[in-house]
């Protein structure tokens, strides 16, 4: 072999060792390399909806979302003010394992999760928790929606205001199972959502102020997780029924790639801390009125 050609594989071997030696080493590289190997983008679409992407054995279930995408996708553009930057993709998996692959967090207990501008749908969605397919696609859409137009690498916004977002434009999504009512009385109880600034989802969820009782005969993170979903999309909701336009800028802004906090304080003139004060101090005054009636 000549001596440049033998230089050449050299610099190749090296460069396949070193990246295998990143992938053993880093287990999120290798998170982000499964995810990539199964993008929903490279299964089949359905046929009168190329958004649609779908694992062959989940077809019917694939067709039911592209109906119910219709209706979604247009909730989410009233909702958010604006139509999507780009056509949102969806993937529909019948395999937990590829779910769990194509989600980057390698977990396939997850009902769906938003990733690289996609919502990928848990097989879960298609079986045993179809009846909330569309409220869960619906809120999906919503963080593809704020994803899609925000410019790669722009600072995240928190993740009460992503979420809470979510659970209002969904009227509900991702918050199946608590109500409006019992969220309310929580909050009045003392067990508040924590309005921190973590831009990540993880594991242990959004804190509360003093944790909420245990419902033993429900799934304990799971009723946690749902409880300040709904607090955070009450909130929010309640932002908005403040001041539209001021609640408009702020999307604008994080769209255009902004910062959460200094925006929020341009748009609402406050900061949220203090505005989530106010909208406790309102839920108090209401029950006095309640309690008159
Ligand atoms: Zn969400």
């Amino acid at each position: 072999m000549p001596r440049i050609m033998a230089k050449a594989w050299g610099f190749g071997l090296a460069f396949i060792a070193a990246a295998m030696l990143a992938l053993a080493l880093r287990p999120d590289l290798r998170l982000a390399a499964r995810a990539a190997w199964n993008d929903p983008r490279l299964l089949p679409a359905v046929a009168d909806d190329a958004r649609v992407h779908y694992e062959p054995e989940a077809r019917v279930c694939a067709e039911a979302v592209a109906e119910i995408a219709r209706r979604a996708i247009a909730q989410i553009e009233s909702a958010h003010g604006r139509p999507f930057a780009q056509p949102p993709v969806i993937g529909v998996y019948a395999s937990y394992e590829n779910y769990a692959s194509a989600n980057a967090m390698g977990d396939s207990d997850i009902a769906a999760v938003t990733r690289a501008g996609a919502a990928l749908l848990s097989p879960t969605l298609c079986g045993a928790e179809r009846h909330r397919l569309e409220s869960v696609l619906t809120h999906e859409l919503s963080h593809v929606h704020l994803s899609g137009w925000r410019p790669l690498g722009a600072p995240r916004p928190p993740q009460w205001f992503t979420e809470g977002l979510a659970v209002m434009a969904s009227n509900g999504g991702g918050a199946e199972g608590v109500g409006d009512d019992e969220a309310v009385q929580a909050i009045r109880d003392g067990y508040r959502v924590v309005l921190d600034g973590r831009r990540w989802i993880d594991f242990a969820g959004l804190g509360f102020e003093i944790e909420p009782p245990r419902d033993p005969t429900k799934n304990a993170l799971t009723q946690r997780q749902r409880l300040a979903y709904r607090q955070a999309g009450l909130f929010v909701a309640w932002l908005r029924r403040r001041d539209d336009a001021a609640f408009l800028h702020l999307l604008r802004a994080l769209e255009a790639g902004e910062a959460f906090e200094p925006s929020f304080e341009v748009a609402f003139g406050d900061d949220a801390q203090q505005l989530w004060r106010r909208f406790i101090s309102d839920l108090s005054q209401s029950r006095r009125s309640d309690a008159r009636d």
